[in-house]
Formats: structure tokens, C-alpha cells, sequence
């Protein structure tokens, strides 16, 4: 079998655990063995790289990704757009998250049914480049919930499934799964600007979300929820959805329930969309736009202490999350790491961890992926400089000498720039139908 050597490198293995001198010998497309320490290693291999010192780390993990989302400024994108170009766009992200030095992308909703899994099983098949791929559903809803965007008059398909009641919950989520996917995602709070449902409101009734989790984990699927509301937490945890996003508004009971949970539950928070749409807001400059500005700043300051909290408490988060807006574009879904110490109070090994580490929990393979150990998959970032000084250099690809998953060199796409690219990620298209 192929074996690589990567030599004289300084290894962070994603435990969090300070970083080491050490050698890295690849078999194949696993760790076959790590080496501590500086002495001279035997350049036995049939590939050898002299790290130089470099700081080799995990391959990052989106816990919250969202790859068939177009960089749309406007939802009603995702409701225009033709089949045929969403998919080649949700190709075009994949490969973005890649370039980013993100090896695996658990997905949290994919806009239309088969879209997440389709990409997934073609960079599964070695046909197109990309991340690791949990496929998604779309976001399984409530009417008048969000991501129902019908009017009585006009279906409008944006990235949600609206179905009321525990059989059509049963259907949807049986649907889905029969379609390919490994995550079914339930929307069980509402959210900011929805105008019957808001980030306070519990709209998905408790039959309906334990249905849909003794549906999917029947078939050995996995639950994602959509939870801004406490009360959404609590009904979440109590019917076992295994990972919780967003809770932003979490009291002390979602906080002590999540807390009790930690051994099997996930959270993650999603604040980049956050706080790139307070930044456009504002610069807009425009005092009718000042009550959408307060509504989303309550809504940062409570995602802020949560997570802090948790924090505090040992839950554990993933990095992550609704990347794909026009404000915040798939592939700048690094600036979550900044976010975690900027906003939260994560030390830079603390939020590595948490994208390498806790990631591979969001996979469901925390045995094989997000750390650098014998027996596990070789998915590493090779960096220019010390995330652990200064972690906003992982926002900037011109860092990464190297992005190797699965055993193999990616070659970046852009070296040296962040691919943003907004032509082929569906604007284009969407402009060209205008
Ligand atoms: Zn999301």
C-alpha cells in the first residue's frame, strides 16, 4: 500500500491537547502511525514531505452546512431556480468548502430532497471533488413555519417540506430517507422576520417531533432540529433529536437539559448569518430598517450568552452553520472560528477542537475522522503560521500549504484566494433568467 511520510511538522491532533513535534506516516488513506518528537525520521516512503515546522492539523468539519444554499439574497432564490443548475451549483459549493480546508460537511438541510445526496454519492464515487457529505432533508416544517413560503394561491418551493400532523410527518421523514438521506431536519421553532412564527415560538407540536425521531432512528437516520425558542430545546432533548441548532434563546432548564445530554446530543450555533446581516443592515443606513436591526441584535446578544454558557458547561458545539447566504457566502464558513473566539470566549485549541474533534461527532464517525491518530482517516490541513496564535488565518486559503483528505492531495482551485465565487453558486444562473 502507498505510504506517505510528512516530516518535521508541529501536530495538533484536535484533542485540544497542546501541539507537538512530530512525523506523520500515512498507509493508504489512514494514519498508520505518529511519531512524537524532532529527531531525524528514516525517509522511507514512497511519497516524503518535509513540513518544515509547518502546523499540521484535523481536516475542519461544517457541522451545519447547507451546500444546495445559492448565496441567495432573497429565499425566494431557492424557489426560482431551475433543477438542473441548483444541482451544478451545489456541486460548485462543495468543491468551495473544500478549497476552505474543510474536509466533511454534515449537512443541516439540503433545498430540495435528493440534492444533498446525489453530490454526496459523487464525491463519494470519486466523479467530482468535495468534502465528506452527510446528505440532508429539506427542512421538514409546519405550516405558516419557516421555510413554508406558500401563499394560498401559489406553491413556492424554497428549501422546507410543510406537512402538519404524525402522518404526514411519517411520510415526509420515510420519503426522505427512501430518497438517500442520512439527516432529516425538523423545524420546530420559528424564527426572526417570520411573521406567525417567530425565534419564540414552538410551532412543531411534540407528537409530530417524536414521530419524526422514532421514524428516522428506525432506519438508522439521524435527527437534526432547528431550535431558537427554550421551549423548542426542551422538546427536542426530551425526544432525542441528536443534534440541536441555534438555541439562542435558551433559559437555565434548556441549558441544564442540553447539559444532561452531552454524552449523545450536539449543538451548533449558526452566528455568521447573524452578524453579516447586522453588518449589512446597518450599512444600508436606512431607519426603516432599524426594527430588523433590533430584532436581530436580540437575537445575537442571546445566541452570545448561550454559548458562552455552554461553554461554561461542557456541551459540546460544532463549528458551522447557514453559510450560503449572500452575506455570507459558502466558502468563508471559516469565520466561524473567529466568531467562536471573538463572541463566545473559546480559546483558539478550544474551537479547533471543536471543528475537528467534536465535528467527527456530527459525522457520526468520531472513530475515524477530526483527529490526527493511528487508525484514523487522513483528512489534515497542512498551515502557513499558527492558527493557535492567530486563528483568522484558517479564513484565508493562501495559508494552507496543503489540503489532503482521504489520503490524497487536494489541489485548491484559487491558491491563494477564498473561493467566493458567486457567478457559479447560483447567482449567475439566477441572474440569467432575469
Ligand atoms: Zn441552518
Amino acid at each position: 500500500m502507498r505510504e506517505t511520510l510528512i516530516c518535521n511538522a508541529m501536530i495538533f491532533d484536535g484533542s485540544g491537547a497542546k501541539p507537538f513535534p512530530g512525523h506523520l506516516r500515512l498507509r493508504g488513506n489512514r494514519i498508520a502511525q505518529v511519531m512524537k518528537g524532532s529527531d531525524a525520521v528514516a525517509q522511507e516512503a514512497d511519497e516524503v514531505i518535509d513540513a518544515g515546522g509547518a502546523f499540521l492539523m484535523p481536516g475542519l468539519i461544517e457541522g451545519h452546512g447547507h451546500i444546495s444554499f445559492i448565496d441567495q439574497a432573497d429565499l425566494m432564490d431557492l424557489a426560482v431556480i431551475g433543477v438542473e443548475e441548483h444541482t451544478l451549483a451545489t456541486m460548485h459549493n462543495a468543491l468551495k468548502l473544500l478549497d476552505a480546508g474543510f474536509t466533511s460537511v454534515n449537512s443541516a438541510a439540503s433545498a430540495k430532497v435528493r440534492l444533498d445526496a446525489v453530490i454526496r454519492d459523487e464525491i463519494e464515487a470519486g466523479r467530482i471533488p468535495g468534502p465528506r457529505l452527510r446528505a440532508a432533508s429539506p427542512e421538514i416544517t409546519v405550516t405558516s413555519g419557516l421555510g413554508d413560503a406558500n401563499k394560498m394561491h401559489v406553491k413556492l418551493h424554497t428549501f422546507g417540506m410543510v406537512v402538519d400532523g404524525e402522518d404526514e410527518v411519517v411520510s415526509a421523514v420515510r420519503l426522505c430517507i427512501r430518497e438517500g438521506v442520512d439527516n432529516i431536519k425538523l423545524n420546530i421553532s420559528g424564527d426572526v422576520f417570520m411573521p406567525n412564527a417567530d425565534s419564540f415560538s414552538t410551532v412543531m407540536a411534540e407528537n409530530e417531533v417524536r414521530v419524526a425521531v422514532e421514524t428516522a432512528h428506525a432506519h438508522g437516520k439521524r435527527v437534526a432540529a432547528h431550535c431558537r425558542a427554550a421551549d423548542s430545546i426542551k422538546r427536542a432533548v426530551r425526544n432525542r433529536v441528536d443534534m440541536i441548532y441555534h438555541c439562542d434563546h435558551a433559559d437555565e432548564e434548556a441549558l441544564d437539559m442540553l447539559e444532561a445530554a452531552k454524552d449523545w446530543v450536539l449543538t451548533g450555533p449558526a452566528i455568521g448569518v447573524i452578524i453579516k446581516s447586522i453588518e449589512a443592515l446597518q450599512s444600508a443606513d436606512d431607519p426603516a430598517l432599524q426594527p430588523q436591526i433590533d430584532e436581530l441584535k436580540k437575537l445575537y446578544d442571546d445566541n452570545c450568552w448561550t454559548h458562552a454558557e455552554m461553554r461554561k458547561r461542557n456541551i459540546p458545539i460544532v463549528i458551522g452553520g447557514d453559510y450560503g447566504f449572500a452575506v455570507n457566502p459558502q466558502g468563508t464558513n471559516a469565520n466561524d472560528l473567529v466568531y467562536f473566539v471573538e463572541h463566545y470566549g473559546f480559546s483558539p485549541a478550544e474551537t479547533l477542537h471543536a471543528a475537528t474533534m467534536i465535528g467527527a461527532r456530527a459525522m457520526n464517525r468520531p472513530d475515524e475522522l477530526g483527529q490526527i491518530r493511528e487508525g484514523f482517516l487522513a483528512d489534515l490541513l497542512l498551515i502557513d503560521g499558527d492558527p493557535l496564535d492567530d486563528i483568522a488565518i484558517l479564513t484565508d486559503p493562501a495559508h494552507f500549504k496543503a489540503i489532503m483528505k482521504d489520503g490524497k492531495f487536494h489541489q485548491q482551485r484559487r491558491d491563494g484566494a477564498i473561493n467566493t465565487d458567486q457567478e457559479n453558486s447560483g447567482r449567475g444562473w439566477l441572474a440569467a433568467q432575469q
